[in-house]
């Protein structure tokens, strides 16, 4: 049985859903069938996508009404491929629905040099492997230079020029996720100062830098983008003086943080009152056990963007006039949550999901939907729900978070 299969039953299994027999499509695709209800398909079938998307072939029954698609993979964005590395985003053009931030996945080998360049937008980053050296500039002229590793945060206001560098490292450089605060970004649209430089008449850059024309003779003559660069010497000879270091870092260790741990699995919660720089960018890592869930819960302060680093995952959102969809992800993929839907990530998998949640906002919030029961006069909740007092009285007033499997 292939891994893909293997994925697909386990996912099949958590969702409760028959396996086996006629609900059991090739290649461990899942039938459209949840008895009494659908039939096999007959036309033209495409099982690997199928398989790795089981409740989207078989929802569960209580998944009603049109919801937007909340769910993206990266593996069908282009690929940009430069001397050095790569390039792929997922972005409103990807995924209409993410108005509020987009995501970019990038690569680079050792000394391969992500161009010197600004944009608009804030720039959020998690280092997934390997290792960088990010530099830049305020407006001030303070200056800023950091190595970071797997499990390391950077955040470049918007509008702040900088620079990224593979470093040598056991994978050959680094890969990392960006995340951009307008949904709208394209990392095709940014800022590059060779680009710049290529569109200004020679006679106004010798002015500018009081250099003679010549000294442009190699400028090239369109953007580098991506491209081979010189081995950087030592971080602390990159630490450029000017006028002094910018005040609030433009890293942060993430994985350093001791998480909030529950029985299911643990958080980590960066925003602003942690990493003060982000200002527009708050962020949890997840990690859910198997079987575990991220509990119920929605955000009071925007939309969610979900990038999925390990493991097999469902979640139901919903979103209010009897709708609710659910969704498959797995490592690789992009979900989003329309702000103050409701929804849960449950582990359908064997091997515990890691993922993150990014928001457009200084700071991180999210409502439990048991806390809330919880602590809601219990003769009013009875009169919603019918549940009585002992297990009222039984639930936890405290957040959970990830509850056990
Ligand atoms: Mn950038
Ligand atoms: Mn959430």
């Amino acid at each position: 049985m292939t891994d893909l299969s293997r994925r697909g039953l386990i996912a099949g299994a958590a969702g409760g859903a028959l396996l086996g027999g006629a609900a059991q499509g090739a290649a461990g695709a899942p039938a459209p069938i949840r008895e009494p209800d659908g039939a096999d398909i007959l036309g033209p079938k495409n099982p690997a996508r199928e398989a790795q998307d089981p409740f989207t072939l078989r929802p569960p029954k209580t998944d009603h009404g049109t919801m937007p698609n909340l769910k993206w993979s990266f593996a069908d964005s282009h690929m940009r491929l430069e001397e050095g590395g790569w390039a792929r985003q997922t972005t409103i053009r990807e995924l209409p629905i993410s108005k509020a931030m987009a995501g970019v996945n990038m690569r680079l080998k050792a000394d391969a040099v992500r161009e010197m360049h600004w944009h608009k937008e804030a720039e959020w980053s998690y280092m997934l492997k390997g290792r960088a050296r990010i530099t830049a500039v305020d407006q001030d002229g303070r200056t800023f230079a950091d190595d970071v590793s797997e499990g390391d945060l950077w955040y470049f206001p918007s509008g702040i020029p900088h620079s990224i560098q593979g470093l040598e490292s056991e994978i050959d450089g680094c890969e990392f996720l960006l995340v951009f605060d307008d949904g709208a970004f394209s990392e095709d649209s940014t800022f590059l100062i060779t680009d710049w430089l290529a569109h200004t008449p020679r006679d106004v850059l010798a002015k500018n830098f009081g250099l003679p024309e010549e000294a442009f003779a190699g400028l090239p003559k369109e953007e580098l983008y991506i491209f081979p660069g010189p081995k950087p010497g030592p971080l602390a000879a990159d630490r450029m003086g000017g006028a002094g270091p910018i005040p609030q870092s433009f890293s942060h260790r993430m994985l350093a943080q001791a998480p909030i741990r529950t029985r299911g699995g643990s958080v980590r919660i960066t925003d602003s009152t942690v990493f003060p720089a982000s200002k527009t960018i708050a962020a949890a890592l997840v990690e859910v056990e198997p079987g575990a869930m991220r509990e119920l819960h929605w955000h009071p302060n925007g939309d969610e963007w979900q990038y999925y680093i390990d493991g097999t995952a469902r979640m139901t959102v919903f979103g209010s006039e009897s709708k609710a969809r659910t969704f498959d992800y797995r490592a690789g993929d992009v979900g989003y949550v329309p702000f103050a839907m409701g929804h849960y990530i449950e582990n359908t998998g064997a091997t515990t999901l890691r993922f993150l949640e990014m928001f457009r906002s200084p700071t991180y919030a999210d409502v439990s939907l048991a806390q809330w029961v919880a602590l809601t006069p219990h003769a009013l909740v009875r009169a919603h729900l019918g549940l009585d007092e002992a297990a009222l009285g039984g639930l936890p007033t405290g957040k959970v978070q990830v509850l056990p499997g």
